[in-house]
C-alpha cells in the first residue's frame, strides 16, 4: 500500500490494563491498531487470589481480548509472544503459537508488557513457591491449596498431616494479605465440615514479610487494623522476617534477631515482589533506554523512550516519577499514550503525563477491607462496601460483574466456593514440588514494586 494513503500503524504489546486502554482510546480513529498478547485474554489481576481460592472461575476474571474489542474494526488482535524489536526497521518480532516467527511493522509502538514475579535473585524458588501473576499461577495455587487439604485428609502420619495443613505465604502486601486471609476463611468456613479425618479448621497460615508491618503502603493506621484483622482470622504474622530457603518440606526464615528458623509446610506461595520481564532488557538494548533497579524502562514525561518519540512504554513496565504498579496507573498511562498519537496526527502536542491518584484498596475478610484515598483512610465495613463497588465497576462485561456479585454473595453468606473441580493427577502434578519442574514464566502485571525482599 502506498505510504501516503495507508493508515498509521500502531502496534500495542500487551493486552493488560495499559494496552487495552490504549487500544480502546484508538478505536474508530484513522489508525490501524494491532494488539499483540501471548494470552488471548485480558486478565483482571486484582481478582487472581479469588480465582486461586475457589470463589471466582477463570472465565470471570479473564475475558477474551477479541470479544472485548469485537466492535472495533480498526483493531486486530494477534496471539503471539513478542520476543524482540527491530527498532531501526520499526518492527516487532514475535512467535506465533506453533513456534514460527512473525514481524509486525509499526509507525508507533506502545509497549505495555507488564511485570513478572521477582524472587529477589532466587529464581530457583519459583517451582517451590508459585507467584501470583497469571491465570496459570492462580490455577496452580488453587490446585496446591485444595490439594493440600485432600492430601492431609488421607495422611496417616500426624506430622505429615500437620505439614500439609500448614500454608506459608511470602509477602504481606495486598496480595499476600488477601491470599492468607482467604486460605484461613476457606479452612474455617468452607471446608471445616467437609473433611472428617483432618481437622482442617486448625490449618495454619504463616505470613512472612520483610518490612515492619503488613500493607505498609496503606500507612501505619490501616496497617495496624490489617494486622488485627489477620490476627482475628488466625493468620500468624511474622514481620521483619526474610525467607532464605524453600524446599519440598518447608521454608527457612531469618527473623528480626538474625536467627534462622525452619517451618515445615506443605504449601508455599510467593507474593513478595515484581520486576520487569526480560523483554524490557531487549527493548533497552535496542533503544539505549535506561532501566531502574527493578528493570523497568525509564521514560520521558510523555511516556516515550528518550530519543524515540515513536515508542511509548506504559503501565507496570514504565518507570516514571516513582509511580506505583497499579491498575489505575496502567489504565491512565495507556490512554495517555493513545491520546499522544491522536494529537500528533492532528499536528498538536500534549502536555506531560499526569497521574490522578484514586487511591488503593485491599480486602481483609468478610465485611472488612481497607481503603486509602488521599488523606482519607477507611476500614471495616464501609471500606469493604467501597472495595466491592470498585471491583465490580472495573470487571469487564456485565456477565462477569453479575457473576462475581453472585459468587461473592454465596461465599460471604454461605461459605460456598464452587470453583474447585480437581483430579488426583492434577493435584499430584501441582503439589509434588521438585526443583527440576519448569513452570511457565510467571507472567505480567503487578503492583507493590518495592524491590524489597520479604
Ligand atoms: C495479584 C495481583 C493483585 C493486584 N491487585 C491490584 C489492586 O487491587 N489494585 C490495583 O490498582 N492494582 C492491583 N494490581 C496491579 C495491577 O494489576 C497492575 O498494575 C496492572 O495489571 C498493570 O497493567 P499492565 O497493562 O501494565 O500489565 P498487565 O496487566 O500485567 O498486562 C501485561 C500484558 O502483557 C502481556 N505480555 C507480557 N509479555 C508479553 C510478551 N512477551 N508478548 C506478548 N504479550 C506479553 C501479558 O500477557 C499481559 O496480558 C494487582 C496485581 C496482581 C498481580
Amino acid at each position: 500500500v502506498d505510504d501516503h494513503v495507508r493508515p498509521r500503524r500502531v502496534v500495542i504489546v500487551g493486552g493488560g490494563f495499559a494496552g487495552l486502554f490504549a487500544a480502546r482510546a484508538l478505536r474508530n480513529r484513522p489508525v490501524q491498531v494491532t494488539l499483540v498478547d501471548r494470552a488471548e485474554h485480558h486478565l483482571f489481576q486484582p481478582m487472581l487470589y479469588q480465582c486461586a481460592t475457589g470463589i471466582l472461575s477463570e472465565g470471570q476474571i479473564a475475558t477474551p481480548l477479541r470479544y472485548i474489542l469485537r466492535h472495533d474494526d480498526n483493531v486486530d488482535c494477534v496471539l503471539a509472544e513478542v520476543t524482540g524489536f527491530d527498532v531501526a526497521a520499526r518492527k516487532v518480532i514475535a512467535t506465533r503459537p506453533l513456534g514460527d516467527r512473525m514481524e509486525l511493522p509499526y509507525d508507533d509502538l506502545i509497549v505495555a508488557a507488564g511485570a513478572v514475579q521477582s524472587y529477589f535473585g532466587h529464581d530457583e524458588f519459583a517451582t517451590m513457591a508459585p507467584g501470583m501473576k497469571t491465570l496459570t499461577d492462580a490455577l496452580t495455587i488453587r490446585r496446591r491449596v485444595f490439594g493440600a487439604f485432600e492430601i492431609a485428609e488421607t495422611a496417616t502420619d500426624p506430622a505429615e498431616r500437620r505439614r500439609w495443613l500448614t500454608f506459608v505465604v511470602v509477602g504481606a502486601g495486598p496480595t499476600g494479605v488477601e491470599l492468607a486471609g482467604q486460605i484461613r476463611e476457606l479452612a474455617t468456613r468452607t471446608l471445616r465440615d467437609e473433611y472428617h479425618r483432618a481437622d482442617v479448621a486448625d490449618a495454619r497460615v504463616l505470613l512472612f514479610e520483610g518490612a515492619e508491618c503488613p500493607l505498609a503502603s496503606f500507612g501505619p493506621k490501616l496497617s495496624a487494623k490489617a494486622a488485627r484483622a489477620l490476627d482475628r482470622l488466625g493468620v500468624e504474622l511474622f514481620m521483619r522476617s526474610i525467607v532464605t530457603d524453600i524446599d519440598a518440606q518447608g521454608v527457612e526464615v531469618r527473623g528480626p534477631g538474625g536467627s534462622v528458623t525452619r517451618h515445615e509446610a506443605g504449601t508455599v506461595l510467593w507474593t513478595a515482589g515484581v520486576q520487569a520481564p526480560p523483554l524490557a532488557h531487549t527493548l533497552a538494548r535496542q533503544t539505549g533506554a535506561e532501566q531502574d533497579r527493578a528493570g523497568r524502562i525509564r521514560v520521558a514525561p510523555d511516556c516515550t523512550i528518550p530519543g524515540h518519540p515513536e515508542i511509548s512504554v506504559v503501565g507496570d513496565l514504565m518507570a516514571l516519577d516513582h509511580l506505583p504498579g497499579l491498575a489505575e496507573v496502567a489504565m491512565q498511562s495507556g490512554r495517555y499514550a493513545a491520546l499522544r498519537i491522536r494529537r500528533d496526527m492532528e499536528g498538536r502536542k500534549v502536555g506531560p503525563f499526569r497521574y490522578r491518584d484514586f487511591g488503593s484498596a485491599a480486602y481483609l475478610s468478610r465485611g472488612r477491607a481497607v481503603v486509602s484515598f488521599g488523606p482519607v483512610r477507611l476500614n471495616g465495613f464501609p471500606a469493604w462496601c467501597l472495595w466491592i463497588a470498585i471491583h465490580i465497576a472495573f470487571l469487564t462485561g456485565f456477565r462477569n460483574r453479575f457473576g462475581a456479585l453472585l459468587s461473592w454473595l454465596l461465599t460471604i453468606g454461605w461459605a460456598v466456593r464452587r470453583e474447585r473441580a480437581l483430579t488426583a493427577r492434577q493435584i499430584a502434578a501441582a503439589c509434588r514440588r521438585h526443583p527440576s519442574a519448569t513452570p511457565e514464566p510467571s507472567g505480567a502485571g503487578g503492583r507493590r514494586n518495592t524491590g524489597r525482599p520479604s
